[in-house]
């Protein structure tokens, strides 16, 4: 956060085009562990036809359909706000669609590459076969945040370059490459989870939070563990 402002600003991308499954839990889930800390917070939501504002703390977009993602690609690009944002130190939550095109490139419903907003050194483009179900994966240490669970469906496949790093080693599920799930730069995250993925992982939910303000106390266990708890159980 700015040395101006106490409020957590965040800011939900594009809830027009990019809102599966329920993501947008993500931005309640956030605003909902930064107040137990006595953090304030104001969620904004910006259209695609909105532009996209620069003095937001965290950013989060969520999954899509192929033609939506290439429309919010494009308007995500021509706009620049996002990108600004990132410059001045803002942390990103991407997840699936979104997650692909904040990235150097994704692939088109033909695999055409087409260039993503390019604040993630990752490159997208399609699988052979449809990624659908559960998935779980570890958080690689040097992050912490432990066991994440949530469900994908996507039929995009990640490679990642040589700035960014594996966010997950993929338990179960395929995730970017069967091998590894989501990625990050800096304070850029990005993950194929939904479910939504910030209620059913606390411990996604706190490091996003802790790379917006730095460390933070630790809350007691309660619903959000218990999901996390009963989602990981009914699978392994
Ligand atoms: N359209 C993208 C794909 O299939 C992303 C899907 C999603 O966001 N769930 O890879």
């Amino acid at each position: 956060m700015s040395d101006t402002s106490s409020t957590l600003r965040i800011v939900w991308i594009y809830p027009d085009l990019l809102s599966t499954y329920g993501d947008q839990g993500n931005a309640l889930i956030l605003s909902r562990r930064a107040r137990l800390r006595g953090i304030d917070t104001e969620i904004s939501h910006v259209h695609s036809s909105d532009p996209v504002p620069v003095e937001g703390d965290v950013y989060l977009l969520g999954g899509g359909e192929d033609r939506p993602q290439i429309l919010a690609a494009e308007r995500l690009r021509s706009d620049g706000g996002l990108k600004r944002a990132v410059e001045r130190g803002a942390t990103v939550l991407a997840v699936c669609a979104g997650y692909q095109i904040i990235g150097e490139s994704y692939g088109d419903d033909d695999d055409n590459p087409l260039p993503g907003v390019g604040i993630l050194d990752i490159h997208s483009g399609r699988g052979e076969t449809r990624a659908v179900g559960e998935i779980v994966a570890d958080i690689v240490p040097e992050l912490g945040g432990g066991r994440i669970t949530g469900f994908e469906n996507h039929q995009g496949r990640t490679t990642i370059g040589p700035s960014a790093r594996p966010l997950s080693r993929t338990v179960i599920g395929i995730g970017n490459d069967n091998q590894t799930e989501g990625a990050y730069q800096g304070h850029v995250l990005g993950t194929y989870l939904h479910g939504p993925a910030l209620p059913r992982n606390p411990g996604l939910a706190d490091l996003v939070l802790r790379l917006c303000v730095g460390e933070i106390a630790p809350l007691q266990p309660s619903w959000g563990e218990k999901l996390h708890e009963e989602r990981l159980a009914a699978v392994m």
